[in-house]
């Protein structure tokens, strides 16, 4: 069996002063508390991929990521606990004196960091590459970028498991999408899912996934980018993320589900939901990106 023996998922409510009685119910299911370095989604993606290595002998797994990656992160760690090798094909090139922490932690969890030029890691989901890099690396298993396969895919559809019935509306971040293809192909009895995009024009995601998904699914993408692009912050959003933390107790990542969550603020203030909605927002984890902006955090 392939289990993080860390914590189990759990669903917190928010207070309802912070909604304001827009919708019947808000509330977050905690993924970010089932390991604190293989945390939140990326442990949901990576285990059906650690089982297939685990099966087939692999002694080694390589994947892709930039230097702030969650996904590179949650791999060093994962491959760490699994006393399997990890290589991390990293964009840009990085030196041992500007490391960022995200690649300091890989690299201290064991993972080998090969950088490459932007223009190299564009061919991150060419098969030829990856033939290349399997018999430069003695044949690892290879993970695309942000565990985008079916196997991560598979794994992210038993989050499904922690998504009780009664509600209206599943909220989450989206970054290649895997996640929310993984549970929008499984979930039943008419919940809609959202998907919070945290870079400007994230909707390009509505055409990419389309062909993952199964038909008649009820699904929508939006983009949650409140400043410039992904990755990046303002003050006020630095303030929201303070707010919520005092309010309801729930450290949200300044990458992606902070970014959610204001959004979804703002829509509720819009109301564009009713007053009978059930809204189950989850935190896909990636605290580790935090560290950038640790000092501006009171948590
Ligand atoms: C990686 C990540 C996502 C995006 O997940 P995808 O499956 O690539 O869409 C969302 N939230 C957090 C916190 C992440 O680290």
């Amino acid at each position: 069996m392939v289990t993080i023996p860390d914590r189990l998922p759990f669903i917190q409510s928010i207070r309802p002063s912070w909604y304001q009685y827009k919708v019947a119910e808000l509330a977050m299911l905690r993924l970010d508390v089932v390991h604190p370095e293989i945390s939140g989604n990326k442990w949901y993606k990576l285990k059906e991929n650690v089982r297939h290595c685990l099966a087939n002998n692999y002694n080694s797994i390589l994947t892709f990521g930039g230097a702030y990656s969650n996904h590179l992160a949650a791999t060093a760690a994962c491959a760490e606990y699994f006393n399997l090798n990890s290589i991390g094909i990293v964009k840009g090139k990085y030196v041992s004196e500007n490391l960022t922490p995200t690649l300091l932690k890989c690299r201290s969890l064991g993972m080998q960091l090969e950088f490459v030029s932007n223009e190299e890691y564009r061919k991150k989901a060419d098969e030829l590459y990856f033939k290349e890099l399997k018999e430069k690396y003695n044949n690892p298993f290879v993970i695309p970028e942000g565990g985008s396969n079916d196997l991560g895919r598979q794994g992210a559809a038993s989050i499904v498991g922690y998504i009780p019935s009664g509600y209206t509306h599943v909220a989450l971040s989206v970054g290649t999408g895997t996640t929310l293809v993984g549970i929008v192909n499984n979930i039943q009895g008419g919940i809609k899912v959202l998907g919070y995009a945290p870079m400007k024009g994230g909707g390009y995601l509505n055409d990419e996934l389309s062909g993952l998904i199964s038909s008649g699914i009820n699904y929508r993408i939006v983009s949650s980018a409140q400043t410039a692009g992904f990755g990046k912050w303002n003050d006020e959003l630095i303030s929201f993320m303070n707010d919520f933390y005092m309010s309801n107790n729930i450290p949200l990542d300044v990458v992606y589900t902070a970014k959610m969550m204001y959004f979804l603020k703002e829509q509720l203030e819009d109301g564009m939901f009713s007053g009978s909605d059930k809204i189950l927002c989850i935190h896909t984890g990636g605290l580790q990106g935090n560290n950038s902006v640790a000092h501006k955090l009171v948590y």
